[in-house]
């Protein structure tokens, strides 16, 4: 087994800011927790409102005043491409950091957060150079053409679950469109995008183009919010965060990009292959332990095949084997959620399932080794026959809980998965195309899988949360704003009178 113990520092990890490595102005630091043991095995430095406001002059002046914003797209690609090598050199270094943050399945982190992460600064590297504007047609003797530009400073305040693949995916974006920016790691997880302030640094950027911060969203998350040298906010996080920054961002009317919470429907038809489907359906909602945004926590199944599914996936899930996620090699396949706070919540939510009258299929009771005892372990569970009103159905949970409820007819499911305040994802599995693509239209959520669960090519594809779950669309040009621009070629041209 790997030792991810030796890419550990003994000094307090320090925030990166103006291209220097800083500790806090109050000298605070925060403990840094294994969610496997919930023992601390480092130390970072605790940012407050003052050091996020240096890191905002700093990117304020290196978008007006520095040599970024004179560079050309063919030199800022270049340097992204420095970040994909540097990066790929030190994949297993970021892989085991993310693993003991995270608690995370090693060979998730190195062979799949860690290439998505690397292919987040390769794609948009290319994005870079192919930034085109267009021309539009006009009546008369004029030009009419359009350019796109940075929106100037960005804030990008990141959450827990996925921190380094998804900080890379949309920091790549926004320095390729041009932009700097402020990263606001989760109090969580902030260790692997700390130590990504290493990677910029030797690729070469010039100072204050990426500033990382750390430190409580309510103080240094709500100064990047707020300030008025920031042209723009991104957050990925939980939709009653994202309301709240939509109304402490309304004062200076800046531009804000949100990717907030979920509560995806798993629709299954009587017609497809019940071995195959039990295993995606699974999958769908405890990869991660359940971790994951566009997570597939309401299976919605035909009632042909209701009683025979869940016998099938509560197989399947007692099958898994949690566990520390270095351990690979014992078989180990499902890890803890993030804390002990979110462990309680979580447990909350099992609680009130089992109050509300919802049937338990399994999972519900908390592992009493001693081992995971130690760790924020929370056995698969699944409850049946759930119905609309209970919270189970209604609330993102973001743990490994699935609720299940039957349907008849076509016209039942699509209303059924349909009845949510979140519009992330969906999925419909069955054998009959048609009916595929038609449910896939029905469903109101911002991407659907038909016959799969989870996304690929997340960077070549929109993934707007639709209702509650976003703002925004993914993407480049989310980081920039259009701009037209109106040339009169007559030469005698006047004003109208
Ligand atoms: P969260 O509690 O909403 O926190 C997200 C980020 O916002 C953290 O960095 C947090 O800082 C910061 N924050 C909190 N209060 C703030 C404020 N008043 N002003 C500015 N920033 C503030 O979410 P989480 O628990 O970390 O992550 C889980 C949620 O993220 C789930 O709902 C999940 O669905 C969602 N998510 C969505 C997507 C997507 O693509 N749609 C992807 C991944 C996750 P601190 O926590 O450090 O205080």
């Amino acid at each position: 087994m790997i030792n991810p113990y030796k890419y550990v520092k003994k000094d307090t990890y320090q925030m990166y800011i103006n291209g220097q490595f800083v500790a806090s102005d109050s000298g605070d630091t925060f403990d840094i927790v294994n969610p496997v043991t919930n023992e601390v095995f480092a130390k970072a430095y605790k940012g407050g409102a003052s050091d996020m406001q240096k890191a905002i002059t700093a990117a304020r002046n290196a978008f007006d005043n520095g040599p970024w914003g004179s560079m050309t797209q063919l030199q800022r690609s270049k340097l992204l491409l420095k970040v994909r090598d540097v990066l790929a050199r030190r994949a297993e270094e970021f892989a085991c950091l993310e693993g003991l943050d995270c608690g995370k399945l090693y060979p998730s982190v190195l062979y799949y957060e860690l290439p998505q992460s690397i292919d987040g600064f390769e794609f948009s590297a290319g994005k870079a150079r192919c930034l085109e504007g267009k021309v539009n047609p006009v009546d008369g003797n004029y030009l009419n053409y359009v350019v796109w530009q940075p929106q100037g400073v960005v804030g990008e305040i990141l959450p827990w679950n996925g921190p380094l693949m998804m900080g890379c995916q949309k920091v790549a974006s926004i320095l390729a469109a041009g932009n700097t920016v402020i990263i606001k790691p989760s109090s969580w997880a902030s260790l692997s995008l700390l130590v990504l302030a290493s990677v910029f640094d030797e690729a070469g950027f010039p100072p204050g183009v990426v500033n990382i911060v750390t430190g409580s969203g309510s103080v240094v998350g709500d100064v990047l919010v707020k300030s008025e040298d920031v042209d723009m906010v991104s957050m990925t996080g939980g939709t009653p965060t994202g309301k709240h920054i939509i109304k402490s961002s309304a004062n200076t009317v800046k531009n804000i990009a949100l990717e907030l919470g979920g509560k995806s429907p798993n629709i299954v038809f009587d017609d497809v292959d019940l071995e195959s489907v039990v295993k995606w359906a699974a999958h769908g909602f405890t990869l991660n332990s359940g971790q994951v945004c566009v997570a597939g926590t309401r299976l919605i199944l035909h009632e042909n095949i209701y009683e025979n599914f869940l016998e099938g996936i509560k197989k399947y899930c007692e099958s898994l084997k949690p566990g520390n996620g270095f351990e690979y090699e014992k078989g180990i396949n499902l890890g803890p959620v993030i804390s002990k706070e979110h462990f309680e919540t979580v447990w909350d939510y099992i609680e009130s399932g089992k109050k509300e009258g919802a049937r338990l299929i399994t999972g519900g009771e908390k592992y009493t080794s001693q081992e995971l005892a130690k760790g924020n372990f929370v056995p698969p569970t699944i409850f049946a026959d759930v119905t609309p009103d209970m919270r189970i159905f209604k609330e993102e949970i973001f743990g490994p809980v699935l609720s299940v409820s039957k349907f008849k007819t076509e016209e039942e499911a699509v209303n059924i998965a349909n009845n949510t305040k979140y519009g992330l994802a969906g999925a419909v599995f069955t054998n009959n195309i048609k009916r595929a693509h038609r449910v896939a239209e029905k469903l109101k959520a911002g991407q659907i899988y038909i016959n799969t669960y989870f996304s690929k090519g997340i960077m070549e594809s929109p993934g707007a949360g639709w209702k509650e779950s976003g703002l925004g669309n993914a993407g480049i040009y989310k980081y920039m704003h259009p701009k037209t621009i109106f040339v009169d070629l007559d030469d005698n041209s006047n004003p109208p009178v």
